[in-house]
C-alpha cells in the first residue's frame, strides 16, 4: 500500500483548523501545530475530525517528515520552524492555495492595502441578492478551506492579505480585484515595500485570457506596476473621474459603469458614505456585472448595504455630538479617508502600537477638520512631538474610558468624535475589535 501524504498544519486559528479538515477530509495523514494555546472551538473541531494536534511547541521530529505544509498567515517567513522546513526543501502553502485545488467554484479574490473587507462584504451582499449560490471567505466568516471541506458553493468571495498571497502558487482568481497600495506591514516585508507590492500582485498570477482584473486607476503604485507583470486577464480600471477606458467613473454626483454593461446610479444612493466607500463600491459593482449580475439588482444591493462593524460605524449621537466607530483604521491612510468623509469638526482619538507611521499625510486634514486630539496608547510620544505643535487642544490618556472621557469634553454638539487609529491595537486591547467594542460601550456610559 502506498504510505498516505503527510500535511502538517501550523497555526491553528480559523485559518488553519479549516485546513486541517480539509486535509483530513481528502485523505491525507494530517498533524496540527500550534506554538500558541489553540482556542477550544478549534480543539473540538480537530478533535471531531480525528486529527492529531500539538500546542505551546513545535515538535520538530512531528513537523520536518511532513510531505507539505500549510502555514497560517500570522506565521512570519523568518519564524525558526519556517527556515528549517525551507532547508528542508519542504513545500509551504497557504489554506487558499489548498482549498483552491478542490473546488470547481468561480473565484472572485479581493486585496489592497485598506478596503478589502468592505468590498469583498459588499460583492457578497450583490451575489447574495442575485440569488446567486456563493461563500464569503478569506479574513470574514468561516474559513475558505473549511467551506470546501464542508459545503458547495458555485462562486466564492474571498478577502486575500499579502500573508495569504505569499504562499499561492497555483491558485487561480477568476476576477482579480486590486483596491490600492499603500505602505503596510512593512515589517513583515524586510521593510521594503517592493517585496509587498509584488505579494499583492500574486493576486494575478496563473489568470488566463478568460479572467478579468479589476483596479482603482488613480492608485500611482499599482499603475506603476502594471507594465511589469504580464497580464492576462481583461483589465476592468476604475477611477474617480471621467477618463477613456476607465469601467467605472464619476461625474458630477453619479456614478456611469461602463463595462462589462453599462448603467449609472447616484452617487447620493450608494449605501457606503466617504470617497473610499465610492471606490469600493465601483469595484463592487464591476466585479458583480462581470460575473452577469443584472444592473438592477447592483444598484439596489449598492443601496441596501450595511456596512461592516468597526469600519466608520456610526456609534450614537450624545448631547449632539456624533461618535463613530473606526477602529479598524490601523495604518495612517485609511485615517485618511476617514477624516477626509468627515461632514462636520471633529476629535480625533489615535494612538496605538505603530508600524512606522508617517503622519505627514494626515496633517493637512487634521488642520482643516479637527478640534482636539486625543492619544491613546502607551507610548505616545511621537504624536505629542508631531501634533502638539498644531495648537489643538490634546490629551494623553491610556484607557478607552478615558478617551471617550476626553474626547466627548472637547468636542461640542453638532461636532464628532472619531476613533480612527492609525495604529495597531495591542498596546492595550486585544484585538481592533475589542478596541472598537470597548469604544462603543464607554460612548453608551456616558
Ligand atoms: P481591510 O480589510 O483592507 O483592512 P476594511 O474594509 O476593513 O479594509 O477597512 C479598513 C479601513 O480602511 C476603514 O475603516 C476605512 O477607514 C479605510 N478604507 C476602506 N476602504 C478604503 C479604500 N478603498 N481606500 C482607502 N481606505 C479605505
Amino acid at each position: 500500500m502506498m504510505k498516505m501524504k503527510r500535511i502538517v498544519v501550523l497555526g491553528a486559528g480559523e485559518s488553519g483548523a479549516g485546513a486541517a479538515v480539509l486535509a483530513k477530509v481528502k485523505g491525507f495523514d494530517v498533524f496540527v501545530s500550534d506554538m500558541s494555546a489553540i482556542k477550544e472551538t478549534y480543539k473540538q473541531q480537530l478533535e471531531s475530525y480525528g486529527i492529531a494536534w500539538e500546542e505551546g511547541h513545535h515538535t520538530e521530529s512531528l513537523i520536518l517528515n511532513a510531505d507539505e505544509v500549510v502555514k497560517s498567515p500570522g506565521i512570519p517567513n523568518d519564524a525558526p520552524i519556517i527556515k528549517k522546513l525551507r532547508e528542508k526543501q519542504i513545500p509551504v502553502i497557504s489554506e487558499i492555495e489548498l482549498a483552491g485545488r478542490y473546488t470547481q467554484a468561480k473565484m472572485i479574490c479581493i486585496t489592497g492595502s485598506n478596503g478589502k473587507t468592505t468590498t469583498t462584504s459588499l460583492i457578497y451582499h450583490i451575489f447574495k441578492l442575485a440569488g446567486f449560490n456563493v461563500g464569503l471567505a478569506g479574513n470574514i466568516g468561516r474559513s475558505l478551506a473549511f467551506q470546501v471541506a464542508t459545503e458547495n458553493y458555485d462562486y466564492y468571495v474571498i478577502e486575500l492579505s499579502s500573508f495569504q498571497l505569499d504562499n499561492m502558487y497555483d491558485f487561480r482568481a477568476n476576477i482579480a480585484v486590486l483596491l490600492n497600495i499603500t505602505p503596510d506591514h512593512l515589517d513583515r516585508y524586510d521593510y521594503d515595500m517592493q517585496k509587498y507590492v509584488d505579494a499583492k500582485f500574486r493576486i494575478l498570477q496563473n489568470q488566463t485570457d478568460d479572467d478579468a482584473f479589476v483596479f482603482w486607476n488613480d492608485d500611482p503604485i499599482i499603475r506603476r506596476e502594471l507594465g511589469k507583470y504580464g497580464i492576462h486577464g481583461k483589465l476592468y480600471p476604475f477611477s474617480e473621474l471621467k477618463k477613456a477606458g476607465m469601467a467605472a467613473y464619476a461625474e458630477n454626483g453619479t456614478i456611469y459603469f461602463a463595462e462589462p454593461y453599462a448603467f449609472n446610479m447616484e452617487q447620493e444612493a450608494l449605501a457606503l458614505t466617504g470617497k473610499h466607500n465610492l471606490y469600493n463600491s465601483m469595484a463592487a459593482g464591476i466585479s458583480a456585472s462581470i460575473s452577469g449580475i443584472k444592473n438592477e439588482v447592483i444598484r439596489e444591493a449598492l443601496a441596501t448595504f450595511k456596512g461592516v462593524e468597526h469600519r466608520l460605524e456610526k456609534v450614537c449621537r450624545v448631547r449632539g455630538v456624533e461618535f463613530i466607530n473606526d477602529s479598524k483604521a490601523t495604518n495612517v491612510n485609511s485615517c485618511w479617508y476617514a477624516l477626509q468623509s468627515m461632514k462636520t469638526k471633529t476629535v480625533l482619538i489615535l494612538g496605538g502600537k505603530d508600524k512606522g507611521n508617517d503622519y505627514d499625510e494626515i496633517a493637512p486634514l487634521v488642520k482643516e477638520k479637527c478640534v482636539g486630539l486625543v492619544y491613546m496608547g502607551l507610548h505616545n510620544e511621537k504624536l505629542h512631538s508631531y501634533f502638539d505643535g498644531f495648537g489643538l487642544p490634546v490629551a494623553d490618556v491610556q484607557s478607552m474610558k478615558d478617551a471617550v472621557n476626553a474626547a466627548f469634553s472637547m468636542a461640542k454638539p453638532g461636532q464628532t468624535v472619531l476613533l480612527s487609529p492609525c495604529c495597531a491595537s495591542f498596546d492595550l486591547f486585544k484585538s481592533y475589535e475589542d478596541r472598537g467594542e470597548q469604544f462603543k460601550a464607554c460612548v453608551r456610559e456616558l
